[in-house]
């Protein structure tokens, strides 16, 4: 009796214990902060980051989506997939066969991409600290020891050789970048445009296929303006974003924004193109401000959505940036990707 009795003590701890745990745990808790700074400031980040890409090897041998090259006149960019759900890229200029990595943060996998397309890399174009976007930079630097390592020094990334600030410039071949200072998932996160023809933006976790990355380290009004540096583009930029996340994202867009036949139809093609693994990238600047919600502060139906009205005054930023920061908690709540 008094064994059975002990027993439902330990059994009922074990339960308060993990329900306790899982709430400190959660975002915007103070153990996230603390795990999060763990994570993103430490080596054991690292550590976590290389059990990541080990687990996902073991699941999806070949990636965990199905990819296809894009050639464009004067370049071709091939995504590649990593880790569990993110998208490094090899740009390859034709004429000079030229090489540059965005993101490469699983080492040894992208090297067999860069070894098929026998070029020679040049730079390393790297959007934020973040273990799996970074994480291969110092290796990566030892095979390619002439290539230049692009990033924001608020950021703190590995391997870091040309430090970026908005609107930089810069030629790597005969292609033309320009940094693209975007902070709020990160203090220093920085989307690449490439200057071709058409631009492409390399969007890291700012902006995704319907969605956009997590404010671990900024403000809706932060994030916002950064969003709308994307917004600003040519509405033919080609977005290439750091992760697959378009089917949980487009799931929270038609339930914020059920009546948007743009969410449904993109909705519609995305499970189609998932139920085989298939990539779902890239995407457009005008295309997305048809069906990603936070995109679309300016509109009357995400305002109405998460019920905030411009008050009397109110400059219309300060109103959507109300608005991003609703939208984002609710988004936090719907759907949990980072
Ligand atoms: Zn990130």
């Amino acid at each position: 009796m008094l064994m059975t009795y002990a027993l439902a003590v330990i059994g009922i701890g074990f339960v308060a214990g993990y329900l306790y745990l899982k709430k400190m745990f959660k975002a915007g808790s103070p153990l996230f902060a603390v795990g999060y700074m763990v994570y993103s400031k430490t080596s054991l980040g690292s550590y976590y980051h290389q059990k990541n890409i080990k687990a996902a090897k073991e699941k999806h041998p070949d990636g965990h989506s199905v990819v296809e090259a894009q050639e464009f006149q004067d370049y071709k960019i091939q995504p590649i997939p990593l880790v569990a759900d993110n998208y490094a890229y090899l740009i390859i200029e034709k004429s000079s066969n030229t090489g540059i990595l965005v993101d490469p943060s699983d080492a040894a996998t992208v090297q067999v991409y860069v070894d098929e397309a026998n070029v020679t890399i040049s730079a390393i174009l790297t959007t934020h600290k973040h273990w799996d976007h970074s994480g291969g930079n110092t290796e990566l630097k030892k095979v390619h020891q002439d290539a230049r390592v692009y990033g924001n020094s608020n950021d703190g990334v590995p391997g870091i050789t040309h430090h970026v600030n908005d609107k930089d410039e810069f030629k790597i071949g005969n292609l033309q970048f320009t940094a693209l200072f975007t902070p709020g998932h990160t203090v220093g996160h920085t989307a690449f445009v490439l200057e071709g023809s058409p631009k492409c933006v390399f969007t890291g976790d700012l902006l995704f296929v319907g969605g956009c990355g997590r404010m671990f380290e900024g403000t809706a009004p932060i994030m916002l303006s950064s969003i709308n540096k994307i917004a600003d583009l040519p509405g033919d930029t080609i977005i290439w974003p750091g992760h697959e996340y378009a089917k949980d994202n487009l799931d929270f867009a038609q339930h914020i924004d059920p009546n948007n036949e743009d969410v449904k139809s993109k909705l519609a093609w995305v499970k189609e193109k998932r139920k085989d693994s298939h990539m779902t990238i890239p995407s457009t600047v005008a295309e997305e401000k048809t069906y990603n919600p936070f995109l679309r502060t300016d509109s009357d139906a995400i305002m109405e959505a998460v019920g905030i009205k411009t008050k009397e005054g109110e400059d219309q930023m300060a109103a959507r940036s109300r608005a991003f920061a609703e939208l984002r908690a609710c988004k936090d709540k719907y759907n949990y990707v980072l």
